[in-house]
């Protein structure tokens, strides 16, 4: 395998309270990852540390890629759909993403906007406002957008969280296409039959490495029981600390 990208020794810590802890290993070039793992585990932090947009508190994530080469779907949480911006302006940011704000978009990237929304099942929707759209089209307007941007790597949080069956289908079906041409792909996941079933690596986190390797072995139950009974100590090291606050207050 060729490594793409290499995690070593990596923590991300937000205050100075790990979110990440001590990750190592491998993206190999044109892989297909999911990441699994449960809430608060550090899956969103760690999308973000491999993009650079946060800065590692220990250890390194090693890559000769620039951010432009960054395709990245946040979480939908992430995404304010009130900004008032139409559909195609929106499919459009994925241009200004590779050329900087102020590189020139010319009717040749109209056109590419248009036909990535077509390719998502979107054709017509151009002049339509975001807010309008339900949450399934929105979706298909920020894959429209990873489209456009023809990124190598492509970093997606949740991708299908709260999307119709019908969309889920047809993202992950463009998913499975980006694969096939090489493309890195790495995405959050929390429905664990899409990872079995389309994902060739998952990588397990519970703030730590759970496990890192072939899915149907990662995702065992062993593993799985070990990475929920993880984050339940976090929850009880939560309680400790409200508990011992409390006379305090
Ligand atoms: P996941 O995506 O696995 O649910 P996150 O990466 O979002 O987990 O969060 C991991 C931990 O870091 C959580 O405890 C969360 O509360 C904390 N965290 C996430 N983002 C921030 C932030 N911007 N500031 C402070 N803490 C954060
Ligand atoms: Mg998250």
């Amino acid at each position: 395998m060729t490594p793409l990208i290499r995690l070593d020794d990596l923590t991300i810590a937000y205050d100075r309270h790990p979110a990440v802890h001590h990750v190592s290993g491998a993206f190999a070039a044109g892989s297909l990852t999911a990441i699994a793992g449960p809430n608060g585990a550090g899956k969103s932090t760690l999308l973000k540390a491999i993009m650079g947009e946060l800065r590692p508190a220990e250890g390194r994530v090693e890559h000769r890629l620039g951010r432009a080469e960054f395709g990245y779907l946040p979480q939908a949480a992430e995404i304010d759909r009130r900004f008032p911006i139409s559909v195609i302006d929106t499919v459009m940011l994925g241009v200004w993403k590779t050329r900087g704000a102020f590189g020139r978009v010319g009717p040749a990237d109209v056109k590419r906007a248009g036909e990535a929304l077509a390719a998502v099942g979107l054709d017509g929707f151009g002049r339509r406002h975001v807010g309008s759209l339900s949450a399934g089209q929105f979706q298909r307007v920020l894959f429209a957008r990873l489209l456009l941007q023809d990124a190598g790597v492509i970093l997606l949080d949740e991708p299908f969280t709260a999307i119709d069956a019908r969309t889920t289908r047809d993202l992950v079906e463009l998913v499975i296409r980006w694969h096939g041409e090489g493309r890195t792909v790495i995405a959050v996941l929390h429905d664990f039959e899409l990872v079995r079933a389309h994902f060739p690596k998952t990588l397990l986190l519970a703030r730590e490495l759970v496990g890192w390797g072939p899915t149907a072995e990662i995702m065992s139950s062993a593993n799985l029981m070990k990475a929920r009974a993880m984050a339940e100590r976090w929850d009880e090291d939560a309680a400790a600390c409200e508990a011992e606050e409390a006379p305090a207050a």
